[in-house]
């Protein structure tokens, strides 16, 4: 079914940037529809940590802190081994300021002791890195007032359950609207402007193994993050790249077997956790420093592990005395020792190698050499800083853990307009997109770059929302 109405926008999805983009165009005094999958606003703002960064920002000022958009943009590439869209990464450094100051001005307020420069990844060289008190959901409690007013006051028309299955265009292949499948059928919609801020495909298995071959999945992400503005650009010859900088955080267990989906994740971060175990690869041995400081290290280090896949070794001594290793403050999970596919639990080191399936003799060795270590109180082979205890009384434990996906490396190619380019790296005609959609690869490179990944989905989407009809 069609419907006669011609919208100014299309906005696809009502997430981290879809927000922003609505919220923006409609108080230009766009006349904006907005098809949301979910049966609610918000996306990936309700599983997302909100760390978000900007150069120049009020809030800096107020702190006396110096900083510019081109030092946020030096130390993004610095800490992204150069691999950053240079065209994204500018008009990212260029509005991200202004972006956190419009949810200052909304209402949003930053955690005490913010900005920094560092917190769970590589650290700025200045402090630019900031979030709310109740991670991602206080920008979502920021953002959603507002929307809901302009929803109400019809400016908005948001239709909730409706799922984007295709791009129309016509026949020198510009967008003309998008085709939505929604509880009670199939509807068409006409926009002079339709932008994906859909989100990226780590919930969609198949499309990852695709996209992505070179990396397993085992994520933790927003069930609607399925990549179908991908799919929907695509058909129109939109090229979709980035995979190789596919980079999983550091790291967790997989909680169902046959649900790549189910990532959890641990506490394996030494600057809050301090790390009793050793880390054990396929071989029966250890291949890093487990407490490096560097969470760069420690995610290269196991990227290059075969699946992402690491055995984390310890015993009974370690298992008491040890603050729990999962992110449950219960310790619930020492009960799925023996119980559960992840969490192995042996009378001795040989159950243990049989049972992880690694050679028995290499993982005897293994332990032996580091509780040398410990008894020296140097580890000579990996420089591991923290040795407090010998691994020797049993039983023995073992956590299969792995790499956790929480973003999607590939995505559409976008120029510095937030134009969707197509074959030939032209523009698609009227086709835009903010998000994740883009691809982490493009808004952050091979490296987790502090707060780019939602700074950019937010700010790409108010730029879109101020500036699209102009554009
Ligand atoms: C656990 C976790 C922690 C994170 N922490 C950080 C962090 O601290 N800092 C950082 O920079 N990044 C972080 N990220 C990443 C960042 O939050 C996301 O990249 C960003 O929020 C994505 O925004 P988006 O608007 O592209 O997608 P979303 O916010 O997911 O919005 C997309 C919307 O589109 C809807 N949708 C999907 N398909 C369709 C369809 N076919 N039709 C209509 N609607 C559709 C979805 O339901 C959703 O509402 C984290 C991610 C996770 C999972």
């Amino acid at each position: 079914m069609a419907s006669n109405q011609l919208w100014d926008v299309i906005v696809v999805g009502a997430g981290s940037a879809g927000l922003p983009l609505a919220i923006r165009a409609a108080e230009r005094g766009a006349r904006v529809l907005q098809i949301e999958a979910d049966y609610r606003v918000g996306g990936t703002l309700f599983w997302s940590s909100g760390q978000i960064s900007a150069a120049g920002t009020r809030l800096q000022k107020q702190q006396g802190i110096e900083d510019s958009p081109d030092e946020h943009y030096r130390d993004a590439q610095k800490i992204a081994h150069g691999k950053i869209d240079p065209v994204v990464l500018r008009l990212m450094v260029d509005n991200a300021a202004a972006t956190i100051d419009w949810l200052m001005d909304l209402g949003f307020q930053p955690a005490p002791g913010t900005p920094v420069a560092g917190e769970a990844h590589e650290a700025y060289s200045t402090r630019r890195y900031l979030w709310g008190t109740n991670k991602a959901v206080s920008i979502l409690d920021t953002l959603k007032p507002v929307h809901d007013r302009l929803v109400k006051e019809g400016r908005i028309d948001l239709r909730l359950q409706h799922r984007l299955v295709g791009l129309l265009s016509d026949a020198r292949g510009a967008v003309t609207g998008v085709r939505a499948s929604t509880p009670n059928g199939e509807f068409e919609f006409s926009g002079r402007n339709v932008v994906l801020a859909s989100g990226g495909y780590a919930a969609n298995p198949e499309l990852w193994a695709e996209l992505t071959p070179n990396a397993p999945l085992c994520s933790y992400v927003n069930p609607y993050s399925r990549g179908d503005g991908l799919v929907a650009a695509r058909e129109l010859g939109a090229p979709v790249d980035g995979s190789e900088n596919f980079l999983a955080t550091f790291a967790g267990v997989l909680d169902d077997p046959k649900d790549p989906r189910s990532g959890a994740f641990l506490a394996l971060s030494p600057g809050s956790r301090k790390i009793w175990e050793i880390f054990v690869d396929t071989q029966g041995k250890r291949f890093m420093q487990e407490d490096h400081p560097s969470i760069d290290y420690r995610e290269r280090a196991l990227l290059r592990q075969p699946g992402t896949r690491m055995n984390i070794v310890f015993d009974h001594g370690i298992l008491q005395n040890a603050a729990t290793i999962t992110l449950d403050p219960t310790d619930v999970y020492r009960a799925k020792f023996g119980k559960h596919h992840a969490f192995v639990k042996a009378r001795t080191l040989d159950e243990l190698a049989r049972k992880l399936g690694v050679p028995a003799p290499a993982l005897r060795k293994t332990v032996a050499d580091y509780n040398r270590a410990v008894d020296r109180q140097q580890d000579a082979q990996w420089g591991k800083a923290f040795l407090i205890r010998r691994i020797e009384k049993a039983p023995f434990y073992a956590i299969k853990a792995q790499g956790i996906t929480v973003l999607s490396p590939a995505g559409l190619k976008v120029d510095a307009q937030l134009r969707v380019l197509g074959a030939k790296s032209r523009p698609i005609p009227n086709l835009y997109a903010a998000g994740e959609v883009l691809g982490f690869s493009r808004t952050s490179g091979n490296a987790f770059v502090g707060g780019l990944s939602l700074t950019p989905a937010l700010t790409f989407g108010k730029l879109l929302g101020e500036k699209l009809l102009k554009w």
